[in-house]
């Protein structure tokens, strides 16, 4: 379906003052921020997208302080959670935090609903073959024709050149996840599961996620932080197995989801340039130590928008901290030693505080908090791997 007009086009050089690639959460995410600013409303803004987006083909969680921006959209949130290892259970309050449950198809409907009340942003469902910053502007190629824009913001990604990169040691989070449903009760929907590490470890770190949406129903999802993936049925005998430890033998499976997101330190705005950026995990907004990205690009994205008010230079966008060499040492030592991860995610969610655990990985906390995390972890392990990943 396309819903592009050109008779707004303007007739400069260019056909649009900002091209946004790709319109899943990140390309959205940018769109309805830039829909809430008067200052962008003046602007030709064309979103080009391959498919049209209205299944749940993601379930996004995060966690947040207060209120958010698409509480209304929620399946479903929490307020206490669970961390557990094959020796202990932590069940602990989430205050100030509420975790959130997002389904794509709410948070599309939503979006995609804002732009066709807009003027200004205009809908192409094509694919991108490639996409070229040519100093003056941008040109996108599409299968028959090329749209020229002054901007582009692209979430489109190829990231196969991430496993040749022997400097940022590349982990993924796979998972294959299950929707279920069962006749009784069982489920204690008001306590999310985080992290359950009592599954066997198999030399990689390998846990199981719970989110109960009510008392019989619930999604249970297999997950592992680990460079290879696994055969599909792999995944799916461990949630049996898990199923059939929990004494949770009856159950329908109503839905599937599967996905594998790069963990990588990567300095992605080194692929910036001064008209074309890279938004999403395209862009390094994924979390490197944890894969989570929807919060990270919910707070992107606002920045973004500012940005975009009083920058035409897309690579000053690059906003590195010190989370991210957190991140990096982090993950050299989860590639190194990658039967560590429950132990060393035990260590930070039962021994410290899992308040200031979910703080810091929103990248929010002091250096005080910070240095408490860091004593708690096993320093020469860590130092050992502050310049580059042991083998
Ligand atoms: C199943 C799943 C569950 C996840 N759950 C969580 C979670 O709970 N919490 C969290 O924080 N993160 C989660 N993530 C990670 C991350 O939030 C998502 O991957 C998120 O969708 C990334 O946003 P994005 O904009 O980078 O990519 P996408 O949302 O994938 O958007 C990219 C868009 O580009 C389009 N596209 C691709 N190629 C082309 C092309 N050539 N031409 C035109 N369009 C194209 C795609 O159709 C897509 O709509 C999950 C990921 C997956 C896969």
């Amino acid at each position: 379906m396309v819903y592009l007009s050109l008779v707004n086009a303007r007739s400069e050089n260019f056909e649009f003052d900002l091209v946004i690639l790709g319109g899943g959460a990140s390309g959205l995410l940018v769109i309805d921020q830039l829909l809430d600013d008067p200052f962008f409303s003046t602007w030709n803004i064309l979103l080009i997208e391959k498919e049209e987006k209205v299944t749940d083909d993601r379930t996004w969680c995060y966690w947040e302080a207060g209120e958010g921006r698409f509480d209304q959209l929620l399946t479903c949130e929490w307020k206490k959670a669970l961390f557990k290892n094959e020796v202990e259970d932590k069940y602990f309050d989430l205050s100030p935090y509420t975790y959130k449950m997002l389904r794509s198809s709410a948070f599309y409907k939503r979006v995609y609903g804002r732009i066709r009340e807009s003027s200004g942003v205009q809908v192409l469902y094509s694919e991108v073959m490639s996409v070229m910053d040519t100093s003056g502007g941008v040109e996108v190629q599409l299968s028959d024709r090329v749209i020229a824009a002054k901007k582009c913001l692209s979430s489109v990604r190829d990231l196969r050149f991430l496993k040749n990169i022997k400097k940022y040691p590349l982990l993924q989070q796979h998972f294959v996840g299950w929707f279920i449903e069962v006749r009784s009760p069982v489920f204690d929907e008001k306590c999310v599961t985080l992290m359950d590490f009592s599954v066997d470890q198999k030399g990689n770190t390998r846990f199981m996620y719970v989110l109960p949406v009510s008392k019989t129903e619930a999604l249970v999802e297999y997950t592992l932080f680990s460079a290879d993936l696994l055969e599909e049925s792999e995944y799916e005998a461990e949630i049996m197995k898990y199923l059939d430890k929990a004494g949770i033998t009856e159950y329908r499976i109503v839905e599937k989801e599967k996905g594998n997101i790069p963990m990588t330190a990567y300095p992605f705005h080194h692929k910036n340039s001064k008209n074309l950026m890279y938004i999403g995990t395209a862009g390094g907004w994924t979390k490197a130590s944890t894969g989570y990205t929807f919060y990270n690009a919910m707070r992107k994205a606002k920045a973004l928008k500012e940005f975009l008010k009083s920058s035409s230079d897309m690579r000053k966008f690059t906003n590195r901290t010190r989370f991210d060499l957190y991140d990096r040492i982090f993950l050299n030592v989860l590639f190194a030693r990658n039967g560590l991860g429950q132990h060393l995610f035990s260590r930070m969610f039962i021994e410290g505080n899992p308040i200031t655990m979910l703080k810091f990985l929103n990248n929010n906390t002091a250096i005080a908090e910070e240095f408490d995390i860091m004593a708690a972890m096993p320093t020469w392990l860590f130092l050992k791997n502050i310049i580059k990943p042991t083998s």
